[in-house]
């Protein structure tokens, strides 16, 4: 491209800083971040979310009327044209206006925005002008870079994306957490003669709800495809109010045909270290800035509450070290033993709490974990029986700050251990009969997992709450937006 084209087409500011073209003409379009003006000149900085760098506009005397000038405050949407010179600035160019259109005002005594620390508290009631802010950009930029290299790692690696579905008549991880769908009359539903709500008079003529998660009908898809994986929101009614807890949240669920135990770990490490490894080398200015906020943040903590590493240690640090791997039985010896008073004691049979997950990651190990081989009894029905009669061939991967962020298995290719099993935990034969069937013909070894993707970008980004790395987060009592 030669010089002067960039009025040929549209042009986004990363662009313009990239290329940094020395006398180019130049129309810079995007939102003011800051005004400062003194006798002779005023400088507005301006951001169009393709970047966390700002361009900055340099407007001489007399080169934009009084009137236009008055117009602009932090917030307000510019068109601004000029040419591109050099910049003693912290970018290689800057704009020497010419000539500016303001787009859409932003009444200062109103917009809730302003150049100084806002609070994420105060920001996520802002959720629709949050985007706006250099931390939430950095964010969402990286979370889309996140969900691409999702996409091409199984691509790269010959799995099939398949669309499970999202409104469900099945409840295979247990009543109670699930959100029902329904086009019934609330006020007077139909009721069978037994006083219950007739939901055969339902749209799908049976109870519906959205789905939790979209592995047993990927199950499906790999028993035919050999390598699927799905990726798709997934719903869960549970009134837990954490900061990695939503009531709606993106999981990717890969399955693989063939797979056992041994492989389901390798895949979960090589595509979390990919994952990481692909935003250090995507998003290096974005997780710059994370890195320093991080570290701010940091140094508001108690010394023994901080983080050994930074930010940008902690990703590379994942990305360099094997997974310590380990069996359930293992980890709670280590936690029986360890010196530290857990809120809630470990015995073996007992669920891990995210206190004893993240003591093994953060204290013992000092390093991401996968556990293996749980007690049948606090995992689902679905898991591989192991010959032991007590453990199933689950796993769960662990990660510092986070506590869990994969949890998957080997399934159970078995029919009758699957079928006694489901029945056992209360599942009705005619609610999974397809499921079931799948063990009949042309059974075969077969594991996979499900990455829950906020986690995965709370982790990447160093952000402490689940609510602000999804754009528009739903959880109990909250779905403004
Ligand atoms: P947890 O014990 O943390 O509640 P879980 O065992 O219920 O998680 P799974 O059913 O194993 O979760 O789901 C697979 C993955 O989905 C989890 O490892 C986690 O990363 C993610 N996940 C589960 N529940 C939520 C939620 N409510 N919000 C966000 N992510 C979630
Ligand atoms: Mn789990």
């Amino acid at each position: 491209m030669n010089i002067n084209t960039y009025l040929m087409s549209k042009v986004y500011i990363k662009q313009i800083l990239e290329e940094a073209r020395l006398d180019s003409e130049v129309v810079v379009r995007g939102w003011v971040r800051t005004k400062r003006q003194s006798k002779n000149v005023t400088f507005i900085n301006i951001n169009d979310g393709t970047t966390i760098h700002n361009i900055q506009a340099v407007v001489e005397a007399d080169a934009v009327s009084e009137d236009i000038l008055a117009r602009i405050h932090t917030g307000a949407c510019l068109e601004v044209y000029g040419k591109l010179i050099a910049s003693m600035g912290n970018q290689k160019v800057e704009v020497q206006v010419s000539k500016i259109v303001v787009l859409g005002e932003a009444d200062p005594e109103k917009y809730p925005i302003q150049p100084k620390k806002h609070s994420f508290e105060f920001l996520r009631e802002k959720a629709h002008l949050r985007p706006r802010t250099n931390t939430f950009g950095a964010i969402f930029r990286i979370r889309h870079a996140l969900a691409f290299a999702i996409h091409k790692y199984f691509n790269d690696h010959g799995f099939f994306y398949l669309h499970t579905p999202i409104i469900t008549g099945s409840d295979a991880e247990g009543a109670g957490e699930m959100f029902r769908v329904t086009t019934l009359d609330p006020v007077h539903p139909p009721k069978t003669e037994d006083g219950k709500v007739d939901y055969t008079q339902d749209f799908f003529g049976k109870e519906t709800n959205l789905t939790v998660s979209g592995q047993l009908e990927g199950e499906l898809g790999a028993m035919a495809l050999s390598k699927i994986y799905t990726f798709g929101p997934t719903f869960r009614a549970e009134n837990s109010n954490t900061s990695r807890h939503l009531a709606e949240f993106w999981m990717i669920e890969p399955e693989v045909a063939f797979n056992d135990l041994q492989d389901n770990m390798d895949l979960a490490e090589d595509f979390l270290q990919y994952l990481v490894k692909y935003a250090l080398d995507n998003c290096a200015d974005d997780l710059q800035f994370l890195d320093a906020r991080f570290a701010e943040e940091e140094k508001q903590k108690p010394t023994q509450e901080r983080s050994e590493l930074g930010l940008l240690d902690k990703l590379k640090f994942v990305v360099e070290n094997n997974f310590e791997r380990l069996t359930y039985t293992a980890a709670v010896d280590i936690l029986k033993n360890a010196k530290k008073k857990f809120q809630y004691p470990v015995d073996w049979g007992t669920d891990l709490q995210s206190e004893h997950e993240r003591y093994l990651v953060e204290k013992h190990f000092k390093k991401p974990v996968i556990l293996t081989d749980y007690p049948a009894h606090i995992k689902a029905f679905y898991m591989k029986q192991s010959e032991d009669g007590k453990t199933v061939r689950a796993m769960d991967v662990l990660f510092p700050g986070i506590g869990e962020i994969i949890g998957g298995s080997q399934r159970e290719d078995d029919y009758e251990k699957l079928k006694n099993r489901a029945l056992e935990v209360g599942i009705p034969e005619e609610s999974i009969w397809w499921y079931l069937e799948t063990r009949q013909f042309g059974s075969c070894p077969h594991a996979g997992f499900g990455l829950g993707f906020e986690r995965l970008v709370l982790f990447v980004t160093g952000m402490g709450n689940i609510r602000d790395v999804i754009p528009f987060p739903r959880t109990p009592k909250n779905a403004e937006f």
